[in-house]
């Protein structure tokens, strides 16, 4: 989608520091780091938010937690982590295209703010 800043990422048009890429899926560090490891994991083809999500997209969510599992087992958080998306403006939703937040390495508090 034109003018989607995680497209453009997904495109190869913006430089990302990435952990993981397939023909379907990106994962890569988050600019701004809310814990000592925190990485997007994004599908390539534009979704808006998970309030877009259907049953079509089950095997592809399904890919995105394997990816995460896995990277999560590399990266060594074996004390845990955190999946988050975020959707629209009260969920704290800044960029419209679908993404998973995983946030690892320190105690998260919850709920969350
Ligand atoms: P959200 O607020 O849930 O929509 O999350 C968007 C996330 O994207 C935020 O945590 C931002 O720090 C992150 N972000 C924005 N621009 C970039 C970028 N160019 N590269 C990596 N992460 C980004
Ligand atoms: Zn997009």
């Amino acid at each position: 989608m034109d003018d989607c800043l995680f497209c453009k990422i997904a495109a190869g048009q913006i430089p990302a520091n990435k952990l993981f890429e397939d023909e379907q899926i990106l994962a890569f560090y988050d600019i701004d780091p809310q814990a000592p490891v925190h990485f997007l994991v994004i599908p390539k083809k534009h979704i808006p938010s998970a309030a877009c999500l259907t049953e079509q997209e089950g095997a592809l969510l399904a890919r995105i937690y394997a990816v995460i599992a896995r990277l999560c087992r590399e990266l060594g958080c074996e004390n845990g982590y955190r999946v988050v998306t975020n959707v629209g403006a009260d969920g704290g939703q800044s960029v419209p295209h679908l993404h998973f937040h995983v946030l690892a390495k320190r105690s998260l508090a919850w709920p969350p703010g």
